[in-house]
């Protein structure tokens, strides 16, 4: 099995940039490839991490990313509305339930949408 970058530090330091690079050419590779950061992105397409000039890209393209914003600030609008009326509603235990529900579901939703 390769090792990891931080494991082959651990167990021979490097003493310079040189030997540095060294182990990280001898450890498990990290991807230079992810999948679009849009959860709903149905293209498939893989994002490179680019050559190294200008910020690296999250999406696959300018719609995706567009895409993901509205959504995230959509789910973030309604989880405020959600939270507040939850707090101040009257409501059988059961209705409770239920909304803390939808609130659970918008959170889980929020944590595949990066800022
Ligand atoms: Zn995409």
């Amino acid at each position: 099995m390769t090792p990891s970058l931080a494991t082959l530090i651990r167990t021979d330091p490097p003493t310079s940039l040189g030997e540095l690079i060294a182990r990280e050419a001898a450890a498990v590779q990290a991807a230079s490839s992810i999948r679009c950061a849009n959860p709903e992105c149905e293209t498939g397409e893989k994002v490179a991490f680019g050559d190294g000039r200008g910020r690296p890209k999250l999406y696959c393209c300018e719609s995706c990313r567009r895409s993901a914003d509205h959504t995230r600030s959509r789910l973030q609008q309604d989880l405020t509305e959600l939270d507040d009326l939850a707090a101040s509603l009257e409501g059988s235990a059961r209705e409770r339930r239920t909304v803390e529900g939808l609130i659970a579901r918008r959170r889980w939703l929020l944590r595949s949408y990066r800022e």
